[in-house]
């Protein structure tokens, strides 16, 4: 063995990547427009474990997806459970909600959550191999007027969050009883194609037929623009419900388009899908999917209820969105000598337990040096203590945007910065 000890790593995995300070800002901004929007159209919180058994996204998100074919982070634990990072969410909500029964009560089935999902993806702009997504799930509401309100919540949220210049696209998928007759209409148009279309679409082909409108490569798109439409091959409940979807996001006043390549990659999906991109191109665009996916409940064992969700990622969201963030207003205290610092550290207590943000020096400074300081980190105030101030327990308060200085005890100081 070698003296010399391991090197340590210092740089975060390939594909993941740190949320430093100054970022989380933007973080919380958005975590607290969720919680605020979605709580109004009646949806609450779950949270489940990071990871699940594999069989459930494998039966879950489907055994010829892209993710389960290719992306996801499956290991061994040490006894001996096949264990998947989770890579979506949908499969974790539907599995809790069978467990614990969330059917029986009488509260609407609406969740939402936001947190990381795990694809072994290639690491690229706007794609990472750990990236967050916020996620909605209804379960038991069949009528299209929840499929249309969900796209205007999603709507809403982004309109909170200052998003501009987005654009929603709809479809239908089909359900079993139509989707079939369309699978063989595409691997009919697709074996006529030989062999020009990619390794992918030609696997894709034979598995799940849909998921080859998915594919990035040019020559792909170009081979299928002519294949057929699935709109020309729904059942009639497939058609009626597509077409009231559109009637209630017409009465909501949101514009979309119908785009008829929309299949989304996931197995699961009946009726609805929907996606809402960036305004701009790009194969990483799109800043939420999501879609109906009636018999998810009954294939996982649980009850015949059907359900409806969509995926927003984090990460991409933050790319387009400036939240409004107001400037972090903070008190320093400068003080000189021992007995000044444990007054300073008492003063920041009492003003801490007031609500208000303070910063203390631990290490004795000149007081030159603590107001650079003070100017330098942004403070919105300082508060200047010494022996005199101690003793008539009146401090120096100035508000560092005016220069303004004048003394007052610790009430009124705390007054005045509240009612800043
Ligand atoms: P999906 O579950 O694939 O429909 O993804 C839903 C949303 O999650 C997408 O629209 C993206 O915003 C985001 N997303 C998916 N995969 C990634 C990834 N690898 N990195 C970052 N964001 C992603």
């Amino acid at each position: 063995m070698s003296d010399q000890p391991a090197k340590i790593p210092i740089q975060a995995v390939k594909g993941t990547k740190d949320i430093l300070p100054a970022e989380a800002r933007d973080w919380q901004a958005v975590e607290a427009a969720v919680k605020a929007v979605f709580e109004l159209y009646g949806y609450r919180e779950i949270r489940t474990p990071i990871f699940e058994a594999t069989e459930l996204f494998e039966k879950g998100t489907g055994e010829t997806s892209d993710i389960v074919v290719k992306e996801m982070y499956t290991f061994v634990d040490k006894g001996g459970r096949s264990i998947t990072l989770r890579p979506e969410y949908t499969p974790s909500v539907a599995r809790a909600v069978i467990e614990h029964r969330l059917y029986l009560e009488p509260r609407p089935l609406k969740f939402y959550f936001i947190g990381p999902m795990f694809r072994y993806d290639k690491p690229q702009k706007g794609r990472y191999r750990q990236f967050h997504q916020i996620d909605v799930e209804v379960f038991n509401e069949p009528d299209p007027g929840c499929d249309a309100e969900i796209v205007e919540m999603a709507d809403t949220l982004l309109s909170s969050l200052n998003v501009t210049g987005t654009e929603t696209l709809v479809n239908s998928v089909g359900c079993p009883k139509c989707r079939p007759a369309y699978h063989d209409e595409l691997k009919a148009h697709a074996s006529r194609l030989e062999r020009r279309l990619c390794p992918d679409c030609q696997r894709k082909a034979q598995t799940n037929p849909l998921r080859i409108f998915d594919c990035k490569v040019e020559s792909c798109r170009a081979l299928t623009r002519d294949f057929p439409n699935i709109a020309d091959y729904l059942c009639e409940e497939c058609r009626d419900h597509f077409a009231r979807f559109r009637a209630y996001l017409d009465l909501y006043g949101i514009k979309y388009r119908i785009e008829p390549r929309l299949v989304r990659g996931i197995d699961y999906y009946t009726k609805t899908a929907f996606e809402i991109i960036a305004g701009h191109e790009g194969a990483q665009n799109a800043i939420l999917g999501g879609g109906r996916y009636d018999n998810l409940m009954k294939d996982f064992g649980g009850p015949d209820i059907c359900g409806i969700g969509f995926a927003m990622g984090v990460e991409r969201l933050l790319s387009v969105v400036n939240p409004a963030r107001p400037k972090e207003k903070f008190l320093y205290l400068a003080w000189m000598g021992e007995e000044a610092k444990r007054a300073a550290m008492e003063l920041a207590r009492f003003f801490r337990a007031h609500g208000i943000e303070c910063l203390v020096e631990f290490r004795e400074r000149g007081l030159k040096n603590q107001m650079g300081r003070a100017n330098k980190l942004e403070a919105s105030w300082t508060v200047i203590i010494g022996e005199d101030e101690i003793r008539k327990a009146k401090y120096q308060l100035k508000d560092m945007s005016t220069g303004e200085q004048r003394e007052a005890d610790r009430d009124e100081i705390a007054a005045v910065i509240k009612g800043a």
